[in-house]
């Protein structure tokens, strides 16, 4: 029998491996469900570890420490994806790891997740592997400027990411070590798709979410996403479809770009995404419930979206325009703050606001005006 279909009943434990925001939400959707929960990560008082029974301090590719998270635990998940793959395969030998360790390599390798959707016939954008400078001019050239550089590994919230726009860019860019070059795209818009998938096949795919980054960070989530019927269709399709292909256990996050010529696959996550957090009030079961269902081999739950909805990340640079206003805001808007210690760094987020809306335009002009953020989209 598939040792994955096995059950973790109410009361068992789940050990997390990683200790932010994603894991934080779901330990308490999860502690919610009757579960204990121990997560693992190098900082002490983790946003997650302040939720939970108990956090291991350590490194994420100190298998000791992993190992030690997993013979607490009944089962073993990871909220990132920059966990070391070959602990997690390590893990998987020894532990229940639903998730397990392929969905974790081929997701935190651009280049591997982008021959995976290749390969597997979804749309992707038109890119090249590049491992040197010659290499790049050559790859830039036959793509056509604009183009896009993103490190293969590591990269999250637009960091590893340079844009050229004409030859004379590539003087200041160094490639070493195997990159991928896309071309840059002019978008009409940006969705994601966060599907759960059980160790049973059974998918349920959450609403297709409509977002905004500003400076390559997730900014706003709309949800119902404003597209054609056919496209939120092709949007949940495809987004069930790759989740399929890969086999996936608990979360596929799935971003897509809206082009002229349709729908294009931009990367996968493995894990709750921050496109989901809508879920979490707008939804009748939120993302991070979901994921504990799905890897706990427990049915997944009904996805519909209870009532339209607009999700405003939090980012450092803005705690200090929310903070003196938090007493007077409308009770209607729903406050989540992350627990995350220490000064607030720009572009670090510290949490998020959820708000009812079927004016979505009007209140995240609202919410910008009292973040203090200004009108220029891209800054
Ligand atoms: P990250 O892992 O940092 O989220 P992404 O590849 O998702 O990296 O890029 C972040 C954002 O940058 C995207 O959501 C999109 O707004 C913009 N972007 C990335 N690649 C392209 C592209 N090829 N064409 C147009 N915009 C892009
Ligand atoms: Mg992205």
């Amino acid at each position: 029998m598939n040792k994955n279909l096995r059950t973790v009943r109410l009361g068992e434990t789940i050990g997390i491996l990683g200790g932010g925001q994603l894991g934080r939400m779901t330990a308490m959707a999860a502690k919610q469900m009757g579960y204990r929960v121990v997560c693992l990560d190098p900082q002490p008082n983790s946003p997650c570890g302040q939720v939970c029974d108990l956090q291991i301090v350590g490194s994420f590719d100190d298998y000791s420490a992993a190992r030690e998270l997993a013979l607490q635990s009944d089962v073993l998940v990871y909220e990132f994806e920059s966990i070391s793959a070959a602990v997690v395969a390590e893990l998987e030998q020894e532990f229940h790891v639903p998730q397990g360790s392929r969905l974790l390599e081929i997701t935190q390798n651009r280049i591997k997740e982008k021959a995976h959707l290749l390969q597997s016939g979804f749309p992707v954008v038109p890119y090249r592997v590049v491992g040197s400078s010659a290499e790049l001019a050559q790859a830039a050239a036959e793509l056509g400027y604009p183009v896009v550089l993103k490190s293969a590994i590591g990269g999250y919230d637009g960091k590893g990411q340079a844009v050229l726009t004409s030859p004379a860019d590539l003087a200041g860019v160094a490639v070493s070590g195997p990159v991928v070059l896309e071309k840059f795209l002019a978008l009409k818009g940006e969705v994601s798709v966060v599907v759960a998938r059980g160790a049973n096949g059974e998918c349920a795919a959450f609403p297709v979410g409509e977002n905004v980054h500003r400076g390559n960070i997730l900014h706003t989530t709309v949800v119902p996403a404003r597209l054609s019927a056919s496209l939120e269709k092709q949007a949940t399709q495809l987004a069930l479809c790759i989740a399929d292909s890969l086999g996936a256990v608990g979360l596929l996050a799935v971003e897509m770009f809206v082009t002229e010529g349709g729908i294009i696959i931009n990367e996968l996550a493995p894990r709750p995404h921050n496109s989901g957090h809508y879920t979490l009030g707008a939804c009748y079961t939120s993302q991070f419930e979901q994921f504990v269902r799905a890897v706990c081999g427990l049915p997944l739950g009904p996805t519909t979206l209870l009532y339209p909805a607009v999700m405003v990340n939090i980012l450092g640079e803005h705690i200090a325009a929310l903070m003196p206003r938090i007493a007077s805001l409308p009770p209607e808007v729903k406050v989540h703050l992350y627990g995350k210690s220490g000064a607030p760094v720009p572009r670090r987020k510290m949490g998020h606001l959820l708000l009812r809306s079927d004016a979505p335009d009007e209140t995240v002009a609202w919410v910008e005006e009292m973040l203090g953020i200004g009108g220029n989209r891209e800054s």
